[in-house]
């Protein structure tokens, strides 16, 4: 059986006495039967790797470069992150497609250089409420992470994949667990066609997950846990949905 995962993505929020309290507050919460793991700002990244030593809370970062090093002014690498002990990197979130133009061999790339140093990516695909509108779900989706299974080859079974339809995503509107559980069905088998491993992959959902209703949507049958934005950011909150996953 596969243990789920619950990751709270910070986006760009934060500060260093709000991370402390937010970061004591879980550490008092826990421990919880599920893997549990917070993605901070760069900039606060040593102070959440220190102040979760020794702790069973996980940590990472929101992206990442392809480029292993050079003239990329704002970038950051995977190899910097990892010489920090940065453990999961988010890829291709619908904020960073959106916002940063970013395309699908993009997020490819950078999942492949998040492995090259043994991260584990969190690779995010999903669909705009237009696409789902005119029925293209299954096709957005598919094509995302085709992008990501073509580039990685048979490495693809040490990513996470995290299915956030871009329309519930801090909007308060979550995808029904069958909803849900349809897309990650359709995800689990796509990635079952290029990996014997694809029973051992999480697959997240992200999108709205509050604690009233992460209990259900952690219930279906492909769905290994959440990518968690705006309730990640209160220690109570990001608790009772790190208590639904066990
Ligand atoms: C996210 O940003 O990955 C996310 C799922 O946000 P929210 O939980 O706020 O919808």
């Amino acid at each position: 059986m596969r243990r789920k995962l619950v990751v709270g993505n910070w986006k760009m929020n934060g500060g260093r006495v709000a991370n402390a309290e937010l970061l004591a507050g879980l550490v008092e919460a826990g421990p919880f039967d599920a893997d549990v793991a917070v993605c901070a700002p760069f900039p606060y990244l040593g102070e959440v790797a220190l102040s979760l030593q020794g702790q069973r809370l996980g940590w990472g970062a929101q992206d990442c470069s392809k480029h292993e090093s050079g003239a990329f002014t704002g970038e950051v690498s995977a190899s910097m992150l990892a010489e920090f002990g940065c453990r999961y990197v988010i890829v291709g979130h619908s904020e960073r497609r959106a916002l940063h133009a970013e395309s699908d061999q993009l997020v490819a790339d950078k999942a492949k250089a998040a492995l090259a140093h043994k991260l584990t990516p969190i690779v995010c695909v999903g669909e705009t409420l237009a696409e789902r509108e005119a029925g293209q779900t299954d096709a957005v989706v598919k094509r995302q992470l085709s992008a990501v299974i073509h580039t990685l080859a048979h490495c693809i079974s040490q990513v996470v994949v995290a299915y956030e339809p871009v329309w519930a995503i801090g909007t308060g509107r979550t995808a029904s667990p069958e909803q849900a559980q349809a897309v990650h069905a359709l995800l689990r088998a796509q990635l079952h066609a290029a990996t014997q491993k694809s029973d051992e992959m999480s697959l997240l959902y992200g999108g709205s997950v509050k604690a009233d209703n992460a209990a259900s949507l952690f219930a279906q049958a492909d769905i290994d846990g959440g990518l968690i934005g705006g309730a990640s950011l209160k220690a109570a909150d990001f608790a009772a949905i790190c208590k639904a996953a066990a």
